[in-house]
């Protein structure tokens, strides 16, 4: 079987990344849009970037309305702004949220009518340059042609996609990255580990993207408990955005599979972030899973170290999964009761959830089949 994979056109990463690609830079135009969050803007994270396109002689106008994940709201307002200031470029700084709505907006600046007319066809065009530096370690927005923007008139989360999605330059500098506080730490370190683990059990993986999983899966295991701990440890701060990266390139190449299904309508419907509704799912969506390829997860739970090469696959694939469980619990991850959800409306939307679920694709890449009911099933068993 044959298959495409593709990253980023250019990629700098390590400490002070950022100082390397002042000609790579100045290349794409003289006035930059920036795509950014509030907190971002308030860490002083934008500013590092501001003050080297100053130095460097780059106009720039700034975008910071990305307040939680994108909806197709900011995105509009965003293209808006773009096209009012006249850049030639866009820069998306953040955590997935910016990186995500960078992406649209740069799309939509070139693409007629509304983004939710682009569900299920992919967006091409002559986009203008973009530029994407994450500032956590998670998404991979980075590295993949994927966007993820709310419709706020059906109350779903678009999967829209496009190979000119992909950025012009990719920039991860872990520095960048050491400010995060521990539950974004927690909650976007889970969701690389949920992108490396769906993408190497998906029905999509190939021998170059089970190596980019299998790596990431390691670091992760190895270094997020430390990097949830002391946010200020350097080593697991690297280790971690080189796992997300390296993630990232997974899902871009493979695919997400049930976890990621499931968890958009949880993130629709309840507004809990990303990385935590995966991490509230994907011990369950796997035991699920498990027995559709006890070979896959064995894999994992020989490169992880928790059993050794002579163990069978099935009680090596069972090892994996309560490895999977600790790092749950050393990262605090909630329950739906702790996160405050409400259980009488999470169960009266429990059948629109399995329809959106099942309807987006992705638990269609799982190995084993996944019927509505078996969706039904685990959300149940999440309480
Ligand atoms: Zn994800």
């Amino acid at each position: 079987m044959a298959y495409q994979f593709t990253v980023p056109s250019r990629c700098m990463f390590g400490s002070g990344a950022l100082d390397q690609c002042e000609m790579t830079i100045k290349e794409y135009g003289k006035k930059a849009f920036i795509v950014t969050g509030k907190v971002v803007t308030k860490s002083g994270i934008l500013k590092k970037l501001t003050d080297r396109l100053d130095t460097w002689g780059i106009e720039y106008e700034v975008f910071n309305e990305i307040i939680g994940e994108p909806t197709d709201e900011m995105i509009v307002e965003g293209v808006k702004a773009y096209k009012k200031a006249g850049c030639d470029f866009t820069i998306g700084i953040g955590g997935g949220s910016p990186l995500d709505s960078a992406k649209a907006i740069m799309a939509m600046t070139v693409l007629d009518g509304e983004i939710a007319d682009y569900i299920g066809k992919e967006l091409e065009g002559e986009f203008p340059p973009l530029v994407l530096i994450p500032t956590t370690a998670g998404t991979g927005s980075e590295t993949t042609k994927f966007t993820v923007v709310t419709d706020t008139k059906k109350d779903i989360k678009m999967l829209l996609k496009g190979e000119k999605l992909l950025p012009t330059l990719a920039v991860v500098d872990y520095e960048l990255t050491i400010s995060a506080p521990k539950g974004v730490t927690a909650a976007t370190g889970m969701d690389a580990l949920t992108h490396a683990v769906e993408a190497y059990t998906s029905r999509k993986a190939n021998p170059l993207t089970d190596m980019y999983a299998l790596s990431a899966i390691k670091r992760i295991f190895k270094y997020l408990p430390k990097a949830y701990k002391d946010g200020e440890n350097k080593k697991a701060r690297e280790e971690m955005a080189l796992a997300a990266f390296e993630a990232g390139v997974c899902i871009n190449n493979s695919s997400v599979t049930i976890v990621h299904g499931m968890s958009r309508p949880i993130g629709a419907l309840f507004h809990v972030p990303h990385g935590i509704s995966n991490a509230m799912l994907i011990k369950e969506c796997l035991t699920f899973a498990v027995d559709g390829c006890y070979e896959k997860f064995a894999n994992i739970a020989r490169k992880i170290g928790v059993v050794g090469t002579e163990t069978a696959d099935e009680v090596a694939a069972n090892a994996f999964l309560e490895a999977l469980e600790r790092l749950c619990e050393t990262c605090e991850i909630p329950t739906l009761k702790q996160y405050g959800i409400d259980k009488e409306k999470f169960d009266s939307l429990v059948d629109k959830m399995a329809t959106d679920a099942i309807d987006s694709g992705s638990p269609g890449n799982t190995v084993k089949e996944v019927t509505k009911d078996d969706v039904i099933k685990i959300y149940q068993k999440l309480w």
